[in-house]
């Protein structure tokens, strides 16, 4: 019976532990290293694109940078996002203009109060890991989007080779798709 006891006390801590990090886990499931969302939508002639996903998918670190080194690949990674018509290959002919654009983040220096998460192990809080995620929007208005056949993402991984992984959801007149595309499957079509 005090074997029995022993073992109970033993294993509740464990247990618990166990569904709390199942559970922060869960909450952060949003948030993984190595993976971009990447939302596109196309009404009539107006191409809107929205990115979201970790920093460390983009800038490997997650921080606002202090270090000259991380400031400079902080601030070119942010040029390169700034320029979406060579990120996402936007056909020529559809004769696409940036109508607005907007990049954001903690390691840019900006960033939405939401986009900043504490992740604690809950048992060592002198642990506590900062998460930080990065957020651009794009609009174009296009006078061809007929010629809008297809985005290709293999810039993107060309740039930001911590991307791994592009979770791509579109949204058009025919309906919603979406895709989970790499370096080597960096196509997508946007009419079937
Ligand atoms: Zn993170």
């Amino acid at each position: 019976m005090r074997k029995i006891i022993v073992a109970t006390l033993c294993c509740v801590p464990f247990i618990s532990f166990d569904i709390l990090y199942a559970h922060e886990h869960g909450s952060l499931e949003a948030h993984e290293h190595g993976k971009i969302d990447i939302n596109v939508a196309l009404n009539h002639n107006v191409l809107a694109l929205e990115v979201d996903g970790p920093a460390a998918s983009i800038t490997g670190f997650e921080y606002a940078p202090s270090s000259t080194t991380d400031k400079e690949v902080a601030k070119l990674a942010k040029q390169q996002l700034e320029n979406p018509l060579v990120l996402f290959a936007i056909a020529h002919n559809a004769q696409c203009t940036l109508t607005t654009t907007n990049v954001e983040g903690a390691v840019f220096g900006s960033a939405k109060e939401k986009d900043v998460h504490k992740a604690e192990s809950g048992h060592e809080e002198k642990e506590a890991h900062h998460h930080s995620d990065i957020e651009a929007q794009y609009s174009f208005t296009c006078k061809q989007p007929d010629a809008l056949k297809q985005l290709d993402f293999a810039n993107f991984f060309k740039v930001f080779p911590l991307t791994k992984q592009i979770n791509l959801q579109y949204i058009g007149t025919e309906g919603q798709k979406g895709a989970n595309l790499t370096s080597t499957n960096s196509q997508f079509k946007l009419n079937q």
